[in-house]
């Protein structure tokens, strides 16, 4: 049914050093889409304005073309969906939440940190799990305006389903469902007019034309509000695939405690960047052939994403030096 040319992308926030994992989501979103013919682009998620930097952007792009992962759009390179940092795109995603309200998708919350401090200790005290009671949800508009009016600080936040059960289609893992009520009415545009990931990921999935949405396992409870989001916009929504995680050899999540995670500390310790893609090349997945060996052209040429398996794959610093000792 998805007629439309097959477009990947990775979507890093540059808040610190390039991460291993990094490379591995490129990696199979990069395979995916030159199995098909598509396009594989990359777009900095920096709307954290005080977690981002410049340098970490900077050595995520260096590590990602140190490996051999190159996109066709992005940041340094521009293409027709330009400017690929979504600091330079917040009228963007302002102009869709504003749309939102008017279609009655979203509403204006005016609640402050202190009111909503307090919501979330009695939820806690009476055992609730933490979420936004909808006081602001159906404020009269007179009310509404008027506050806004008067320049009340305010953010914008989704409207979600209280009941029922949302279905999520993932190409791993079939059909998950996630009931509503475990669902946040999410904020999307925050009191300083910049989006939050939600709508900005939504919005920049839509408008670079993103059809596979591959990512890590992580994201797969933020779904069912991305769900909606297209569904309130009338947009296609993209198909969504969710990565295992990496792990330790004790099976707790990748973590630098007991691993090196940065990708550059590879590259300094000698590490082979063919090596170090055909370690991550194996993380969950295999050959049809079980050629243990194997070139990114090579990994493309076979390449099936259902070959990928779930059970979390282990990311030994001392098995990749091994085979890089190998290559
Ligand atoms: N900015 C998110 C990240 O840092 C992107 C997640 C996604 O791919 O949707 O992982």
């Amino acid at each position: 049914s998805n007629a439309r040319p097959i477009r990947t992308r990775i979507a890093p926030s540059p808040t610190g050093f390039p991460h291993v994992g990094t490379a591995y989501i490129a990696l199979f979103n990069l395979a995916f889409a030159k199995a098909h013919g598509g396009e594989f682009i990359l777009r900095i998620e920096d709307t954290d304005q005080t977690r981002s930097t410049a340098q970490s952007e900077q050595m995520i792009l260096d590590a990602l073309r140190w490996v051999g992962l190159d996109w066709s759009e992005g940041p340094d390179v521009g293409g027709p969906h330009a400017p690929y940092r979504q600091s330079e795109r917040s009228d963007i995603y302002k102009k869709h939440a504003e749309q939102l309200i008017a279609s009655d998708h979203a509403f204006r919350c005016f609640c402050t940190t202190e009111e909503l401090d307090a919501m979330r200790a009695e939820q806690m005290a009476n055992g609730e799990t933490p979420r936004y009671d909808g006081r602001c949800a159906h404020l009269p508009p007179e009310k509404t305006a008027q506050l806004v009016s008067e320049g009340t600080p305010h953010v914008i936040r989704m409207r979600v389903p209280t009941d029922g059960v949302c279905q999520v289609h993932d190409m791993l893992r079939g059909t998950v469902e996630i009931p509503w009520a475990q669902v946040d009415m999410q904020v999307l545009l925050k009191t300083d007019g910049m989006p939050t990931y939600h709508l900005a990921n939504v919005v920049d999935d839509h408008l670079m034309e993103i059809t596979h949405v591959m990512r890590g396992e992580e994201w797969l409870n933020s779904a069912p509000k991305h769900q909606l989001l297209y569904d309130y916009f009338g947009w296609e929504m993209p198909t969504l695939c969710h990565m295992p995680l990496l792990r330790n050899p004790d099976k707790s999540k990748l973590s630098k405690r007991k691993n090196p995670t940065s990708i550059t500390y590879y590259r300094d310790a000698g590490v082979l960047p063919e090596a170090l893609l055909n370690y991550l090349g194996r993380m969950g997945y295999s050959m049809p052939d079980d050629t243990e060996k194997f070139t990114l052209d090579e990994m493309i040429a076979s390449f099936d994403i259902q070959r990928v398996s779930l059970g979390g794959p282990i990311f030994d610093t001392e098995k990749l030096n091994w085979l890089n000792s190998e290559w």
